[in-house]
């Protein structure tokens, strides 16, 4: 069966960590565009070079960089089963481009969970965030720490606070979640793909609604 999702929520709504283990467990590939900028800044591609100021300052990157990264993504092999979009669309642009590249392939319609968690708990989330600068990985100080304080668990990296995660960049990225990603909520709920999930609670729990939302 193909198995086309989107994970919609705001910034720290678990979506990255969610999308790991969705991914694992239907074994689809997870499509992060947040991933992928970081890839491209970290090696320095002119495409990384155009999205390194906006991504820390908390801004979102101009649609077309990121259309163009997910279509192609998405035209590749691996994807043919199926996909977890983690972090796009992130505007109505993005969701309309997805739309057009979804029909143009012939792929099955979307399921979209939108993961909720109230500010306070993202804010607390967020703060205590910690990021393995060579494969991505991340860790919280408090609700998922590494085995070893400071050190990736998979590739014993010196773990690093994302540069969007100070706090002058997590208010503007909740600007942008507000006034660009929330309308997708609506957006999706016409369409009638939307599935609304508690993102609050224990991360296997919540994996746990996620998957009965889909199969519901
Ligand atoms: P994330 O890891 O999903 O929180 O994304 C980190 C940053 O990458 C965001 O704050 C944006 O600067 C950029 N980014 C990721 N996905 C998108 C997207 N779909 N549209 C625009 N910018 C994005």
């Amino acid at each position: 069966m193909e198995r086309n999702l989107i994970l919609l929520g705001a910034p720290g709504a678990g979506k990255g960590t969610q999308a790991q283990r969705l991914a694992a467990r239907f074994g689809i590939p997870q499509v992060s565009t947040g991933d992928m900028l970081r890839a491209a800044r970290r090696e320095g591609t002119p495409l990384g070079k155009k999205a390194e100021g906006f991504m820390n300052a908390g801004q979102l990157v101009p649609d077309e960089v990121v259309i163009g990264l997910v279509e192609e993504r998405l035209g590749k092999a691996d994807a043919k089963g199926g996909f977890i979009l983690d972090g796009f669309p992130r505007t109505i642009p993005q969701a309309q481009a997805l739309g057009a590249v979804l029909q143009k392939l012939g792929r099955a319609p979307l399921a979209v969970l939108d993961v909720q968690v109230p500010e306070a708990t993202l804010l607390e989330r967020l703060g205590g965030r910690l990021s393995c600068p060579k494969d991505g990985a991340s860790y919280h100080v408090k609700f998922t720490p590494p085995k070893k304080p400071g050190l990736c668990d998979t590739c014993g990296s010196a773990l690093q606070t994302r540069a969007d995660d100070r706090p002058e960049a997590i208010s503007q990225r909740f600007r942008e979640y507000n006034d660009k990603t929330a309308p997708l909520v609506d957006y999706y709920t016409k369409t009638g793909l939307l599935r609304t999930v508690d993102g609050v609670g224990e991360l296997e729990v919540v994996l746990g609604r996620i998957v009965r939302a889909l199969e519901a």
